[in-house]
């Protein structure tokens, strides 16, 4: 029997009684589980092998499989549930790091970027669009796909008024040096827009979350941060769609 402190990324029903479920973990990424007679096992051990569920999984291995033994709750995020704008954002959150991490990889990083930012979520204490962002590009950032943004491509200008970011290379260039018929897909973006996103992507894990942004600056970097996690990941999510319709 072996133990993975996780949170369930996905839940998907097998019959009557039993279901699959994805768990994000530390030490070995993001894992399916096999729980049988999973309404027992909600009556016994509460919540703690549901959606958004942060608990320690105890489980047996038979054949290539593995099983739900027990699980007991750490933290089960039932704040989501008030709001569908904030449960639907999380459940985006949870489709793609399904999607970015492979079973067997070290994770830790990534587990605490999603309970952090669940966290934030639940309690209200930043807004939606603010997380949504730093989740987009602080994953990307995690997963190999950090954007290259210490200065100016052409210049090196550090910290130029306009800047045309680059979605692809993730770099960017100041306005002198920028050439319109480059060919690059680009957004052009201020000056606090960079600021943010060099504090999103550099800065330690537990300042993360501590920064606040205008509400123009977070306009572009909404767009920014959904442009660059869609286009390197080269796909969009049933769940992004659905958040966003709700606001339409
Ligand atoms: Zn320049």
């Amino acid at each position: 029997m072996t133990t993975a402190e996780g949170i369930v990324l996905r839940e998907r029903p097998v019959g009557e009684q039993d279901k699959f479920i994805d768990i994000l973990t530390k030490e070995q990424g993001v894992i399916e589980l096999s729980v049988r007679g999973a309404r027992k096992i909600n009556g016994k051990s509460g919540s703690s092998a549901q959606l958004f569920a942060y608990s320690r999984f105890c489980m047996d291995q038979r054949g290539d499989r593995l099983y739900l033994n027990s699980a007991e709750p750490i933290h089960i995020f039932y704040g989501l549930r008030n709001s569908l704008t904030r449960l639907s954002l999380a459940s985006y959150f949870a489709e793609v790091v399904g999607f970015c991490i492979r079973p067997g990889t070290d994770s830790g990083d990534i587990l605490r970027l999603l309970l952090n930012t669940l966290y934030y979520l639940e309690n209200e204490s930043r807004s939606e669009k603010f997380l949504k962002s730093v989740f987009e590009f602080r994953l990307m950032s995690e997963t190999g796909f950090m954007p290259d943004i210490l200065a100016c491509q052409g210049c090196g200008a550090f910290e130029p008024e306009e800047v045309f970011f680059f979605i692809d290379s993730g770099g960017f260039c100041c306005a002198d040096c920028f050439d319109r018929n480059c060919g690059k897909k680009y957004m052009q973006v201020k000056l606090p827009v960079l600021r943010a996103v060099r504090h999103i992507v550099l800065s330690d894990l537990n300042k993360l979350f501590n920064f606040r942004v205008s509400e123009t600056v977070q306009l572009s970097l909404t767009a920014l941060s959904e442009e660059y996690i869609l286009s390197h990941l080269e796909r969009s999510f049933r769940t992004l769609e659905f958040y966003k319709d709700l606001f339409r």
